[in-house]
Formats: structure tokens, sequence, C-alpha cells
């Protein structure tokens, strides 16, 4: 059983301009809105915070402290996370930090548009 949850958050980036960039536009800094859904194994969870019952508050406190990372920041510049797919696996990293769990323990879905996304 998983609990997810969704999130947004507002970033800067860009992507080095090589002759593997098809789409040259995202080689200047530009914004996006990303859409986050998290999905977490509800044992862990259990186990990690010793409760029987997980309150939504609680990873509501843990995504604000992970998405305050990127939110409102240019990515590319405070982090050199230029692609959704640098994004979505920092974000998973600090997850498993956060929880000191294993990558099967939460699944990251990054959309950077409405049509396309990474999950990792
Ligand atoms: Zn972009």
């Amino acid at each position: 059983m998983k609990l997810i949850g969704k999130f947004t958050f507002d970033s800067a980036h860009h992507i080095e301009d090589t002759k593997h960039l098809l789409t040259k536009k995202c080689a200047e800094p530009h914004g996006h809105t990303y859409h986050l859904t998290v999905k977490f194994e509800l044992a862990m969870l259990k186990e990690f915070y010793s409760r029987d019952f997980v309150d939504f508050q609680l990873i509501k406190d843990t995504m604000e402290v992970i998405i305050f990372k990127y939110d409102h920041r240019d990515v590319s510049k405070h982090w050199s996370l230029h692609t959704a797919e640098q994004i979505a696996q920092d974000i998973k990293n600090g997850l498993m930090a956060r929880y000191k769990c294993n990558p099967n323990d939460i699944t990251i879905e990054l959309f950077e548009t409405d049509k396309w996304g990474i999950e990792c």
C-alpha cells in the first residue's frame, strides 16, 4: 500500500546548448511549474514515524523542506540541475536521505509540462 502526495513548485533552468539539444529555446534560462507526485511505501512511513497511521501533515512538513530547495530558484545556477531527470533524482535522493530508506520505498513522478515527465 502506498501513500501518494501531489505538489507543485516553480523553478528556472536551462540546458547546455550542444548538438543533442534539438529545442534550442531550452538553452536560455526559463521557468516551469513542476508537478510532483510522490508515492511512499506506507509500511516504511509507519516504521519511520513509529505510528499506526501517518498523518498527512507529517508528509506536508517534509515536502515543504524538500521543495524549498527548488521553489522560485534557478536550479541550473544554484544546484547544477538542468533536466527534469536530474531534478527528479535529486528530490528522490533527498527523500531517501530523510527517511533512511531504499529506492523501492519512494517513487517520484516529475512533470515539467502538461504532457512530459520523469518517473524514478
Ligand atoms: Zn525547460
